[in-house]
């Protein structure tokens, strides 16, 4: 029996409908500034993914979407782009409201998604196939790319609508059919975000959302024999499992994990320009980023100076309502991470690294989900806080020598999603990006990421990459077709 609801309710989003659950049940999902529920999401489970993914199967194989051109695919996605543009307030704020980001930057983001979207909506047509040159006579060879089928987009709470854009943008661009599993902590914004895909005239089907816990909902969903390929943004561990269930089913991966990422300042930097990058690298969205710059490699000479250039920064910065616009920290987005957060504060402390900012929670403000910016020195890079995603606002700050030193230091971690160099030293920049062991390397700046331009990890941090032009060709199989020019088919006797 389903009990009655006490709060806004979202369902599933299953081919073109609102869908309760199957089983009836329901999570709560709250508000992190707050602490309280603002709303239920349907708990869903293996009967919930197989209707979703029954109706992506349906719509990929005989619904009008499986007929349409490239172009016309193109221009549903540049449909729903105009749809977000124009709900861009509506999905910031619920989105905003499950994972308590600050506002102005979940607004910023959402309206961003929109720029992905008609990225993608552009390159549908403009993927090319080749024909071959062979060493055979009498046929003729060209490729078909053909939509891998359905996709399962598995996602985190820290970015909820942008993660699943870099994923669903190009998937659909490419033809195939998806099913959504937004985290269990931010999937209101998701379900409305499905809702507007019908609405941009996108036959029922094509996009599928199933929310739900990730053992009950997302397991089955990369489990599913139907299931082509798995897009999964979230933490290693996760993906690991992720990665053996997909290889059990010989089904594709894109896994965008977690990353310990070294910010590395030289002496001959801009250390005032440096510093503003070091402090968007960590304390940006309270720490709870895949890129953040967690590790901050200090040229010995300039350690202290630059400390003392970093406290100053940091001294009258505010914590408090993520929807109050002067705030610059707002609150971690859920308890266990919190919990976390704080367990990382321990462990440093234990393993003899200084804190010289922060160290705290603030049962003070809100719900009490808060951290205060906090930076630990006197970290070597054994440590556990040098070596592990903390996921939040706690800087680890650690002195190398030279640029052999740097490089060491920063790739002796079994992570590889980011880093960035910080020095006047043209020669040095370039020398520097050559030797880490990144997916992504900045120079003089921190964060930069564009739909244009290719995102992952190496190592630790994932498989695949995700936006720009390639991105497109993870969604798609390639098929070759040989043709013969001659009518005489040869004796199969005789090799020729
Ligand atoms: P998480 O790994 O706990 O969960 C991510 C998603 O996976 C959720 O939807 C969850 O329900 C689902 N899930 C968990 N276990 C599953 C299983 N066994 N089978 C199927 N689905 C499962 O991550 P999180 O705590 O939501 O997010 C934080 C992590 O995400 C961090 O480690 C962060 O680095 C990573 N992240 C990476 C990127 C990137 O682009 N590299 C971006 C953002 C976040």
């Amino acid at each position: 029996m389903d009990d009655p609801p006490r709060l806004p309710r979202y369902g599933h989003y299953i081919d073109g409908q609102p869908t309760p659950p199957a089983s009836g049940r329901h999570l709560p999902t709250d508000d992190p500034w707050t602490g309280t529920a603002w709303a239920e999401i349907a708990r869903g489970d293996g009967a919930d993914v197989a209707a979703a993914v029954a109706a992506a199967r349906r719509a990929g194989t005989s619904g009008p979407w499986a007929t349409l051109t490239p172009s016309e695919r193109g221009r549903l996605l540049w449909r729903v782009a105009d749809l977000v543009t124009a709900r861009a307030d509506r999905l910031a704020e619920i989105e905003q409201r499950d994972n308590g980001k600050l506002a102005t930057e979940v607004g910023a983001q959402v309206r961003y998604m929109a720029d992905y979207l008609r990225y993608y909506a552009g390159l549908a047509d403009k993927v090319h196939s080749a024909v071959i040159p062979t060493d055979k006579r009498g046929v003729f060879a060209y490729t078909r790319l053909v939509p891998k089928g359905v996709v399962g987009i598995i996602t985190p709470w820290n970015s909820p609508l942008t993660l699943t854009s870099w994923k669903l943008a190009p998937a659909l661009a490419a033809g195939c059919t998806v099913v959504v599993k937004p985290s269990e902590y931010s999937s209101a914004s998701m379900v409305e975000l499905a809702a507007l895909f019908g609405e941009a005239g996108f036959p029922d089907g094509v996009v599928n959302v199933v929310t739900g816990l990730g053992a009950e909902a997302g397991a089955p969903l990369v489990e599913h024999p139907d299931v082509a390929h798995i897009g999964f943004t979230g933490g290693t561990e996760a993906g690991r499992r992720i990665y053996e269930m997909a290889a059990r089913g010989m089904k594709t991966v894109t896994l965008e994990l977690g990353g310990k990422s070294p910010n590395i300042v030289f002496d001959d930097a801009d250390l005032e320009q440096a510093v503003k990058g070091v402090v968007s690298g960590i304390f940006a969205a309270s720490g709870q980023s895949c890129q953040a710059g967690s590790r901050l490699l200090l040229q010995r000479s300039i350690h202290d100076r630059f400390v003392a250039l970093l406290l100053d920064f940091m001294r009258d910065v505010r914590l408090g309502d993520p929807r109050d616009p002067r705030t610059q920290v707002g609150p971690i987005a859920t308890r266990p991470q919190f919990d976390k957060v704080m367990s990382y504060i321990e462990i440093a402390r234990a393993e003899g690294a200084r804190c010289v900012l922060g160290g705290r929670a603030r049962p003070d403000l809100g719900s009490g989900q808060f951290v205060e910016p906090t930076i630990f020195v006197g970290v070597n890079n054994a440590m556990r806080i040098a070596q592990e995603e903390v996921f939040g606002p706690v800087l680890a700050v650690i002195p190398f020598d030279d640029e052999d030193d740097a490089v060491r230091i920063a790739n002796d971690i079994r992570f590889g999603l980011a880093a960035a160099v910080w020095t006047r030293d043209l020669h040095r920049a370039l020398a520097m990006t050559e030797r880490i062991r990144a997916g992504t390397v900045w120079v003089n700046n921190y964060r930069a990421t564009s739909f244009t331009s290719p995102f992952g990890g190496f190592k630790d941090s994932g498989i695949g990459r995700e936006s720009g032009v390639d991105a497109i060709r993870e969604y798609l199989d390639i098929k070759c077709v040989w043709v013969s020019t001659d009518l005489d088919v040869p004796n199969p006797f005789v090799r020729r």
